[in-house]
This record gives structure tokens, C-alpha cells and sequence, in this order.
């Protein structure tokens, strides 16, 4: 008896909690809930291990064994060695629905279940249909491997999504011929996972100007951040930009526009990250559109989650250099300078790593030939630990790799341990293989 009671609380908790998702969580990190901005949309990492996409299948890294597995648990099903195309397609780990191969799906790991966003011509069941009829499926894949389903499709474009506290975020829409001109329309859109078939419009960009985007869309607490770039054409014909960044409460959807004290008209605030529930706000001077402005140096500073009470924390970082955080720690690294900027004052990769006190505790390089074009957006990973993925179908590349962060403090300037994920993964993908028309 005590047992059953045990459980009807339990039931009864994680009723309340679903009821409550959004509303009543608290406004600091969760884990399970809060970690996408750490994340890239190839690896999500868990207790565990992490879901990584490889090619076209997703597999769970089982940390403490050092195994890559397929994420599929149907016991006839050979996964990544099936060579039958309708097998292969109808494996749990597959993502085959994707076939336009320019299209990376976005990966999201909430309580428990991935969330992918597939770009498919197929209505469903594997008829091809043409261009015209691209959708975009939003699928569950159990994260136990045990099935994967579709819930939500759209017709219209999805540019980028993001799984946060029970809703998916997404931005959509595009350029449409109006009576006047071509428009140019683009929304932030969201809908509750108990509900997908209720969408509900939270922003609007756009109407009279050539081109415009909502990017940068991030889940911290009971906040939304995405930043929102406009470019207007006057009547010189030359272009106007427009960039802002703002953040949206979750509780009542109002919005502010973030800001830095003393903000030059030049200036725009380029990217956030978050460390010790702070904000962590980066900013860029747009000064003379070559890379010589990658060294003017800039202030980076932390605020309150909504952007208030301000302050500098670090000051002189060259704002070409490029910064992340996993929450506990702060990883700038000067991949882009080193790459298109002063071979003199960049002639190698280099990576700092400052503490929640700002800072510089350690730095180290990586092997060129171990990140490619990861260069500039090495996934800082989790607090233990990251991985990342090598795809590269035109060199037959397809590898994944992790690294430990134990041993962050005590590189000084040495280059980073990287370890290979050994698996013998299939053969990249061919399109001919899937379709007969
Ligand atoms: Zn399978």
C-alpha cells in the first residue's frame, strides 16, 4: 500500500509539473531544460553520454563504455548496416526523410526524447513529390531508440527552431510577391508540445524591406533571446543594415531590446551566452568592413537575464575572437583572426578559458587537422565534457570525436587531448538509393 501511495504521488507531481512547465519554473539553469545554448545542434548531452548525429543516423555515446549505438532498439533491425533502402529508412536511428543534402537537421534533446526538424519531400510513406511541395516534419525520436514520430509539419519554410520548457520555438516565412513589391515577412512562432496544432505568433519582422531574418534563437530560464538583422534599400540603391537583439519573458511574452552602456550607432550586440545564471552579452563595432576591425578591442559584459544592471567584465578582448560558455566557464578563442586575420598577431589557433570570475585560468590549441571547419565553432560541449562530429561526404569523412575537461587548467597553452570515437560507420548516403523516379 505504501508502495501504490508512493506512486500516485509520483503521479501526481509530474502532472503538476507539466501543468506548470513555462509558467512557475524557476528563472535559473534546469538542468535537462536549460543547457541548449552550450549545445551545438549535432551532440545533446544528457547524464550519460550524448545523442549525436553521424551522417544520416542519430547514436547515443554511452560515456562510461565508450560505445557508439545506433538509437534504435527494434531487435530485427540491422540500423546503420541495413542495406535495404525501406529497412534502412524505417530504422529509429535513421534520418532519412532528409534528402536535400545542404540541409543539416537541427538535433534538440528535451526530457528524455530528441526533437528533430526534417526538411522532406516526402508527404509521408516515401512518395517523392516535387520541389514546390518541400515540408518541413518536426519529429519525437524516444531517446530510449524505442520509436520516432511525427508531430507537427508546416509548408512553410522553418529556419531554425529551439525545444525550450514544454514549447517549440521556431522562425518561419520568406519573401512573397505582393501587389507593390516583393515582401519579405519573417516570424517567431511557438507552440506547446502537448498541443502542436496551436501555434501562436509571438514576433513579426519584416513587410517593406529587402531582406530580413530572425537568427540566434536561445532558451535561458523563462526567457527567449533571438536577434533580428533588416536590410532596407535607399534610394542611392545602396543597402541600410539594421541589427538588434532582444529578449522575450516567458511569462508574459513582453519584449526589451538588449543594449550596452554607450552603444555607438556602430555598434550592435553580435552574441549572448549565460554563465552563473548572468547574461553574457557580446558586442561588435562595425567600423571598416575589413578585418582590420576584428582587433578593435571591445568590452564584454553580464547582465541580469532581461538584460538589466549591466556591467563590464572583461575589457580589450579583440572583437573578432569568438566566445562561448558551458555555464560554468567562458571559452574565447581566436579561431576567425586566425584564419582571415594578422597571421603576426594570430599565427596559431589559441583557446582561453576564464572562470565565473572572469578570469583567464588556462588556454590551449587544437590540431588543425582535427577540427576543419569546426574552426570557428568548436562546440565548447557540457561542463565535463564536449564531442563533435566530422562530416564530410565529398572526402568520405565521417567521424566523431569527444574531449574530457578534467584536465582544463593545467594545458597552459598545449594542445588539447582529443579522443576519436571509434565506429565503422556506414557508407555516406546516396540519393538514388531512395527514390525510383
Ligand atoms: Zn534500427
Amino acid at each position: 500500500m505504501r508502495k501504490l501511495l508512493h506512486t500516485v504521488t509520483l503521479i501526481g507531481m509530474a502532472v503538476m509539473m507539466t501543468a506548470c512547465q513555462g509558467k512557475s519554473m524557476p528563472d535559473t539553469y534546469v538542468p535537462g531544460m536549460d543547457f541548449q545554448f552550450f549545445t551545438g545542434g549535432i551532440a545533446q548531452y544528457t547524464e550519460d553520454g550524448a545523442y549525436i548525429r553521424v551522417g544520416d543516423f542519430v547514436y547515443f555515446y554511452d560515456r562510461s563504455t565508450k560505445e557508439m549505438i545506433p538509437l534504435c532498439d527494434k531487435p530485427d533491425c540491422l540500423h546503420d548496416k541495413e542495406t535495404d533502402p525501406d529497412r534502412k529508412r524505417k530504422c529509429n536511428a535513421n534520418l532519412y526523410m532528409i534528402d536535400d543534402r545542404n540541409y543539416q537537421p537541427f538535433i534538440q534533446y528535451y526530457e528524455g526524447n530528441l526533437y528533430i526538424m526534417y526538411k522532406s519531400l516526402f508527404a509521408d510513406g516515401g512518395q517523392r513529390k516535387s520541389d514546390r511541395n518541400t515540408q518541413f516534419v518536426l519529429y519525437k525520436h524516444s531517446g530510449n531508440g524505442s520509436y520516432k514520430e511525427e508531430i507537427w509539419r508546416s509548408e512553410e519554410v522553418v529556419s531554425s527552431f529551439l525545444v525550450h520548457r514544454g514549447s517549440v520555438y521556431y522562425t518561419t516565412g520568406g519573401y512573397k510577391s505582393e501587389e507593390d513589391g516583393i515582401k519579405c515577412n519573417i516570424f517567431l512562432k511557438a507552440f506547446s508540445l502537448d498541443n502542436p496544432k496551436r501555434e501562436k505568433e509571438l514576433y513579426h519582422l519584416g513587410s517593406n524591406v529587402a531582406t530580413s531574418s530572425i537568427d540566434k534563437l536561445t532558451g535561458y530560464g523563462n526567457h527567449l533571446y533571438f536577434s533580428t538583422s533588416i536590410s532596407n534599400v535607399l534610394e542611392d540603391g545602396s543597402y541600410e543594415h539594421e541589427n538588434h537583439f532582444f529578449e522575450m519573458s516567458l511569462r508574459d511574452y513582453s519584449i526589451n531590446e538588449l543594449s550596452v552602456p554607450g552603444l555607438s550607432s556602430k555598434t550592435l550586440v553580435n552574441g549572448i551566452t549565460f554563465m552563473d545564471d548572468k547574461l553574457i552579452i557580446i558586442p561588435y563595432t562595425v567600423e571598416t568592413n575589413s578585418t582590420d576591425e576584428f582587433y578593435i578591442p571591445t568590452d564584454i559584459y553580464e547582465a541580469d537575464l532581461d538584460g538589466d544592471n549591466i556591467r563590464s567584465v572583461l575589457k580589450g578582448i579583440p572583437q573578432g575572437y569568438y566566445i562561448k560558455g558551458d555555464g560554468q566557464n567562458l571559452y574565447i578563442d581566436n579561431a576567425i583572426c586566425a584564419y582571415m586575420g594578422d597571421p603576426e598577431r594570430d599565427p596559431e589557433l589559441k583557446y582561453y578559458v576564464y572562470d565565473s570570475d572572469y578570469h583567464m585560468t588556462d588556454t590551449y590549441t587544437i590540431s588543425n587537422s582535427l577540427i576543419k571547419n569546426w574552426a570557428w565553432d568548436f562546440p565548447v560541449g557540457c561542463p565535463e565534457w564536449g564531442c563533435y562530429t566530422l562530416n564530410n561526404s565529398a572526402e568520405g569523412v565521417r567521424s566523431a570525436y569527444c574531449w574530457d575537461k578534467k584536465n582544463i587548467g593545467s594545458y597552459d597553452g598545449k594542445e588539447l587531448d582529443i579522443e576519436l570515437i571509434d565506429y565503422d560507420y556506414p557508407e555516406p548516403y546516396v540519393v538514388q538509393e531512395l527514390f525510383t523516379d
